[in-house]
């Protein structure tokens, strides 16, 4: 299966939809593709539907499927078929070079093509207090931060009229006692099935021509001061604010060598992949400021990846890989495999991946390894990505320190004790004292370094 080369056929850049039906199109043309999956840039890696809850409307899923779930089945099919994975963000790209020199924060990697598809993130508003009340009451991820304690039966504010605010205002009604949706217009821009959910539901207040101006409180969030039609200034209190403003293209490391509209997405003829460059194609929300689908994505993707294949035939650049059998073995994702929580029965001291607050107990008595306690919530998208990342870590360091899984909508009462405000976050003890505490998704290195520290 190995190629002759250091030169890849093509790297692709980005791990939503776009990335990896990108990927397998061309690791099953025996391109054997290598996926860049960014790390912190552009929003974590698998993309948009990591943040979202039920996707209902991705056909071959006739009861939906969960945003983080769908990612994960993409990513083991693009592995399965051969895709090379590089966990990090590309600093920098010359294009003028051939083959294209792309920079991670790690290595050098050379392509004879590249797919763009580093997809959108999400805005943020810039208000007064932003950053003093930012995971103090503010979140630009409810379906991540929603199940936090201090967002329990109070109330909340989603900012927004599309079908993410819509989407999360509903989410946020299982946890808190009422959300108030502000939208800046008179109308709402979601989809007529979401506006309605939103409309029949009772715990839902719409404030519209509505704009959001400050944060205020003390250690936590505690009201916004808000102006509707540009005359009545109003205060709610309120202790969580989402934002669901809409995205901006990730492509500024692209450092305007391709041609980009004034919005910041790369200009392709329509409905094709080319970019203004040879052998450079765009996939997915990069490239569309229109449909931004995971559906249409994963098209593009595939449209994409069947571009560059017949460009490097076509330059007589392509070098393929011998299958020694035709088809691969069997993926070994193992995403429909429920994890229950360890019980008395099922603890065992020298297991190195355990669930719930049994184990955490436990373990957090009578251990002497370091424990490592990851705090997830159900539909956390970036708590997908970390879980594999420090079971890895664990399974490296040869199980000296212990992990376990504590997921804050099921054992409320140890993420109020714990001071959690929001997941993931993981915390490290040894002999019953907190060493280390993470937000947020982080890399390996940070966590293995941290953990040897204490063995
Ligand atoms: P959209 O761009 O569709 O909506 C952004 C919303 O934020 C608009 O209502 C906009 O107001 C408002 N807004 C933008 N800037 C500001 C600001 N500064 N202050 C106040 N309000 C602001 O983004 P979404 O993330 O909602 O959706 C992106 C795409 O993803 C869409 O195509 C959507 O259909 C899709 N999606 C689908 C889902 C599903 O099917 N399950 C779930 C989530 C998203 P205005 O309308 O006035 O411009």
């Amino acid at each position: 299966m190995e190629r002759d080369t250091n030169t890849e056929n093509v790297v692709i850049i980005g791990s939503g939809p776009a990335g990896y039906t990108a990927a397998i199109y061309a690791a099953r043309a025996n391109l054997q593709p290598l996926l860049i999956t960014g790390f912190n840039s552009g929003g974590i890696p698998g993309g948009q539907l990591m943040t979202t809850t039920f996707v209902e409307n991705f056909p071959g899923f006739p009861d939906g499927v969960m945003g983080p779930e769908l990612m994960d089945l993409m990513k083991a099919q693009a592995i399965r078929w051969g895709t090379k994975l590089i966990e990090s963000d590309v600093t920098s790209i010359n294009f003028s070079d051939r083959p294209i020199k792309i920079r991670t924060l790690e290595e050098e990697i050379y392509s004879n093509s590249i797919i763009i598809a580093t997809g959108a993130s999400a805005n943020r508003l810039g208000i007064e207090n932003e950053d003093i009340f930012w995971s103090k009451g503010i979140s630009a991820c409810a379906i991540c931060d929603g199940a936090t304690p201090q967002f329990r039966d109070a109330e909340l504010a989603v900012v927004g009229g599309g079908d993410s605010a819509c989407e999360e205002a509903v989410y946020l009604t299982k946890y808190g006692s009422k959300v108030n949706l502000i939208v800046r217009s008179n109308k709402l821009r979601a989809s007529a099935a979401m506006a309605d959910r939103v409309l029949a539901n009772s715990k839902i207040t719409i404030h519209w021509n509505t704009s959001v101006k400050a944060a205020i409180g003390n250690d936590w969030l505690e009201k916004i001061k808000v102006i509707t039609s540009n005359t009545t200034n109003n205060e709610i209190k309120v202790k969580g604010l989402f934002y669901a403003i809409g995205h901006t293209p990730n492509t500024s490391f692209l450092n305007k060598q391709i041609s980009i509209d004034d919005k910041g997405y790369i200009k392709c003829n329509p409905g094709r992949p080319e970019t203004s460059l040879e052998g450079i194609f765009a996939a997915g929300d990069v490239a569309d400021s229109e449909w931004r689908q995971g559906v249409t994505a994963a098209g593009s993707g595939c449209m994409a990846a069947l571009a560059a294949e017949r460009w490097l035939t076509e330059k007589d650049l392509s070098k393929t890989i011998k299958r020694e059998k035709p088809e691969p073995e069997k993926s070994e994702t193992s995403i429909n495999a429920k994890h229950e929580d360890t019980n008395e029965e099922t603890f065992d001291y020298n297991s190195q991946w355990q669930k719930g607050s049994y184990a955490l107990r436990k373990l957090y008595h009578e251990s002497s390894k370091p424990i490592l306690v990851i705090f997830s919530s159900p539909s956390c998208g970036p708590c997908h990505v970390l879980k594999p990342q420090l079971k890895r870590v664990i399974d490296e360091l040869n199980g000296a320190v212990q992990g376990i899984e504590i997921d804050i909508d099921k054992d409320q009462d140890i993420a109020k004790q714990a001071g959690i405000n929001g997941t993931p976050t993981v915390q490290l003890f040894k002999d019953k004292l907190l060493k280390k505490q993470w937000k947020g998704v982080k890399q390996r290195s940070e966590f293995k370094d941290a953990i040897k520290k204490l063995i």
